[in-house]
């Protein structure tokens, strides 16, 4: 069971959705402006906000700005508008989906679901290599043999950010400035010195790392495979 939360202003509409949604076991609380969105979003715990774009007081890409500067909770926008620029400015603006209206309720329960599964995976996955274990719940790592791996904060802070892009290149200012913060974007040094201790207490071979991956002049990545 989700909570959602249902911004639309088209009462008949909404009815019917947050009918559908209840009926398939989701909590849904309604809104039909983008003023009572913003408030119940910050006096509700809300897992996924559907939000359309054309709202009586505020636009929703509005809503979406207002709601970013302090939740990252998922949005899925809704626009009965052709225009690719809408998707585009509310992609921009926050969203993480987008349907366009008419659509059938099992594709958006389908983009719920996915919205759901993408957040529990950046709060507490637990990615498995041959050999250790990254738990980003936890903020522990531990060896195939069950020893706990001691890293310190930075060295997490490195080991965190590589394993949440999902393999993909993170560019070393971004890492630094990720870990460090801004105005570290420079400080290229610290990121090798970092990456070697990492090597050297989970790569089989620090000489050859199969999971710590340097790309010369661009950045990082974590291969899972370890291929
Ligand atoms: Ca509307």
């Amino acid at each position: 069971m989700t909570t959602l939360l249902l911004v639309e202003d088209d009462e008949g509409l909404r009815k019917a959705l947050a009918l559908t949604l209840r009926a398939r076991g989701h909590q849904v609380a309604e809104a039909g402006t983008g003023a009572q969105a913003l408030d119940l979003l910050g006096r509700k715990r809300v897992e996924v906000v559907i939000l359309d774009l054309g709202l009586p007081d505020l636009d929703g890409t509005e809503v979406l700005r207002r709601l970013r500067t302090t939740s990252e909770v998922p949005v899925i926008v809704l626009s009965a508008r052709r225009d690719e620029i809408d998707k585009v400015r509310a992609l921009d603006a926050g969203a993480d989906d987008y349907v366009s209206k008419p659509f059938g309720v099992d594709e958006l329960l389908a983009r719920v679901r996915a919205a759901v599964r993408r957040t529990s995976n950046r709060e507490g996955r637990v990615v498995r290599t041959d050999d250790f274990t990254v738990d980003l719940g936890r903020k522990q790592v531990v060896r195939v043999d069950g020893a706990p791996v001691h890293l310190t904060p930075t060295e997490w802070g490195v080991l965190e950010t590589l394993v949440r892009a999902d393999g993909l290149l993170v560019a070393t200012a971004d890492l630094l400035s990720e870990v460090w913060g801004p105005g570290y974007e420079s400080q290229g040094n610290y990121l090798r010195v970092y990456v070697g201790q990492l090597r050297r207490k989970l790569e089989p071979d620090p000489a050859h790392p199969r999971y710590l991956i340097t790309s010369a002049g661009m950045g990082y990545r974590f291969d899972v495979s370890g291929a």
